[in-house]
């Protein structure tokens, strides 16, 4: 496959890092494959990519971003907030999706004008069905998600088996699935639970999917091949995992070290050569996404949990905005772990793609966020599931009961994004999991890993069945694009 496809894409992210960061590296895929990409977005949401963007246009790849300005005057928000993001302020989050409103009619308008071929936008994008239909092309909608969460999320809807549960904590199983998961009506979404405004926002959003063209997930075959099969099978629609888009993307250091909020001059960095001090496979890796702000009371125990683990630890952490009493804990506990040398904070945004193949990483403790769990397989790192918010719950099944790689520290109950109140998971229940995985008793997970995670390479490489998915996707556009012009060609 090569330039001569001459195929015009455009990729609409969703604005939010969280969705932005694996689509732009879908976009810079198909670049790499020749294909002419166009991301579209708002200067503050392009601040996550456009490094990795420059570097690939350095590179000669096909590949830009074109900008629109984000209406935050005629929406009553200061400048420069434009996203749903860990410190978007809860009160101007409907603000925010008003000023999405205004931008639709003019991406509809780009989508005229650029005249691609196809387009590829984000499930939170779900009225781009009917503009690319305006223009008789395809949409492929990214999913965020894996297709064991899209599966499950589907079965919970069709059947609604948490009804038949005795409590909110009973467990129920989830009918129809290729294996027996069981989870409790508290750690569904809440949408799924019981119906409110988010329910009708995603039967539209599956409603797109099913007449778009097809869907792009960031996963692989030999990852969740069933509930791929299964997906497929259920949703009647095309589908295409060309994961893990991570490694695939960003082959580079200089790829790795690009990637989302990085920061200049990365030289010199303290976490690296601390990390070189250590062992193999000795240090814990604690994050948990570009979305989420724990309180002090939930702080507390993680930090106590990791001092206790007896193990080293590289903690992503974010500042709250409770200031005070937790503000002072944080620093001293990181004043504390430098001393010992036993621990490293990482404020705000870390390279995770870089320390993650680092060889003195040993295993997560993650929110399950889809992206990082990909990641960590690739890494062959096992983790220690602590789910959160959006599809996490589900993607913990995959980990700990499917796959087997990872050790649950029990979060009992979902909640929203936003939201930093309610259960706090104790300090032994973290340090209990943190200890199978790092234990002997771990062996077996971490085996597995290393299997997965040579699948994970073997499916990028020519012949891998992300590498096939994704040139038949770029064929089949390819053929439709062809068609189109055999049909307006004039006739001899
Ligand atoms: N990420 C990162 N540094 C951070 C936090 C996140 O590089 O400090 C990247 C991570 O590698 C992953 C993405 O951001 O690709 C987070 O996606 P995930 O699905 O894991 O979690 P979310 O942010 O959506 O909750």
């Amino acid at each position: 496959m090569g330039k001569e496809t001459e195929l015009k894409s455009i990729f609409l992210p969703f604005l939010s890092t969280s969705h932005i960061i694996p689509l732009v590296d879908v976009a810079r895929l198909f670049a790499m494959h020749g294909v002419d990409v166009t991301i579209i977005t708002t200067p503050q949401n392009a601040t996550v990519f456009q490094k990795s963007v420059d570097l690939d246009s350095s590179r000669g790849r096909p590949i830009r971003t074109h900008l629109v300005t984000f209406p935050a005057a005629e929406v009553g928000l200061p400048p420069g907030i434009e996203a749903f993001n860990v410190d978007t302020p809860r009160e101007m989050v409907p603000r925010i999706y008003m000023g999405l409103s205004i931008l639709q009619p003019r991406f509809e308008q780009l989508f005229h004008d650029l005249r691609p071929d196809f387009i590829v936008t984000d499930m939170f994008h779900p009225w781009t069905v009917e503009a690319a239909a305006k223009l008789s092309i395809p949409r492929i909608m990214f999913h965020g998600a894996s297709y064991l969460a899209r599966s499950a999320a589907h079965a919970v809807e069709q059947y609604a088996p948490h009804l038949a549960a005795k409590s909110n904590s009973d467990p129920f199983a989830i009918p129809g699935l290729p294996d027996r998961l069981e989870m409790t009506p508290l750690q569904l979404p809440d949408w799924l639970r019981s119906p409110n405004q988010y329910t009708e926002l995603m039967k539209t959003i599956k409603e797109s999917e099913k007449n778009s063209y097809g869907s792009i997930f960031n996963s692989f075959y030999d990852l969740e091949s069933a509930y791929y099969e299964h997906y497929k099978g259920v949703m009647g629609t095309k589908s295409w995992g060309i994961g893990p888009v991570s490694l695939w993307a960003n082959q580079d250091a200089s790829d790795k070290a690009a990637r989302g909020y990085a920061k200049e001059d990365e030289g010199e960095e303290g976490w690296l050569k601390w990390l070189n001090t250590k062992a193999e496979r000795s240090v814990l890796y604690v994050s948990f996404g570009s979305m989420n702000k724990f309180p002090y009371s939930q702080l507390v125990e993680i930090a106590s949990a990791l001092e206790d683990s007896g193990k080293d630890f590289i903690w992503v952490v974010r500042k709250n905005d409770e200031g005070g009493e937790g503000e002072n804990f944080l620093e001293e506990f990181e004043k504390r772990m430098k001393e010992s040398k036993k621990g490293y904070l990482i404020w705000g945004w870390a390279p995770q793609l870089l320390i993650l193949e680092n060889p003195a990483i040993g295993g997560l403790v993650t929110h399950c966020g889809w992206n990082t769990v990909v990641e960590s397989v690739n890494a062959g790192l096992p983790m220690v599931t602590w789910p959160l918010f959006a599809e996490h719950f589900f993607n913990e099944k995959l980990v700990v009961d499917v796959l087997k790689i990872g050790v649950s520290v029990g979060a009992k109950e979902w909640r929203n994004w936003n939201e930093f109140d309610g259960e706090v998971v104790k300090a032994e229940d973290i340090g209990n999991a943190i200890g199978v995985m790092m234990s002997e008793k771990g062996e077996d997970m971490r085996r597995r890993t290393k299997t997965l995670s040579g699948a994970a390479k073997r499916a990028i490489e020519d012949g891998g069945s992300s590498h096939n998915n994704l040139n038949e996707l770029i064929r089949e556009l390819n053929q439709i694009k062809l068609s189109k012009a055999q049909e307006t060609a004039p006739a001899p």
